[in-house]
């Protein structure tokens, strides 16, 4: 089964969305494969966003990734990559439709709450990169110090 790499940004914690987006990625019936809330430093933020290195925004977006705790998910489905880049919205929050995530919580680029892998191809790398590699949904998972450990 298809899994994609989900993340709520730093604003969508402070802002207490991590419950709303997750109630959303239930509802239209994706599986919650693994979980973790984490903080992200600049050389994480750098590479997970390493094909905007270029872009002038660059800078505003590593500060705007590494204010605060993330919450990183992997979710699984049928078309997953592709379902949660719909329900997640357009990436300006003023394009975005209403009933996507962006489009009812966010106003603005700068802040728009929440990552979704864009390919099958990212989301392989975001979870390697966030998780170690994909995480069987079936399976009991926790954290320890930052580690999935699988039983
Ligand atoms: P996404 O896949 O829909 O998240 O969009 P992109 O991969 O194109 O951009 C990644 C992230 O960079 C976006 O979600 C925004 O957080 C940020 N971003 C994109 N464009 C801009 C911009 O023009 N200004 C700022 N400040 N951030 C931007
Ligand atoms: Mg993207």
């Amino acid at each position: 089964m298809e899994q994609t790499f989900v993340m709520v940004k730093p604003d969508g914690v402070k802002r207490g969305l991590i419950g709303p987006i997750i109630t959303r990625f239930e509802q239209k019936g994706f599986v919650l494969a693994a979980i973790q809330l984490r903080s992200i430093d600049r050389a994480l933020a750098e590479r997970h966003y390493g094909e905007l290195k270029e872009k002038p925004f660059f800078g505003e977006l590593v500060q705007y990734l590494t204010s605060g705790p993330v919450c990183a998910m992997i979710w699984q489905g049928e078309h997953a990559v592709e379902n949660a880049r719909s329900i997640i919205g357009k990436t300006n929050p003023v394009e975005a439709a209403p009933g996507t995530i962006r489009g009812d919580f966010a106003l603005d680029i700068a802040g728009n709450i929440v990552h979704g892998s864009d390919s099958l191809a990212s989301a392989e790398r975001e979870i390697e990169l966030f998780f170690g590699g994909a995480v069987a949904a079936s399976a009991p998972v926790h954290l320890v110090a930052g580690t999935v450990v699988q039983h």
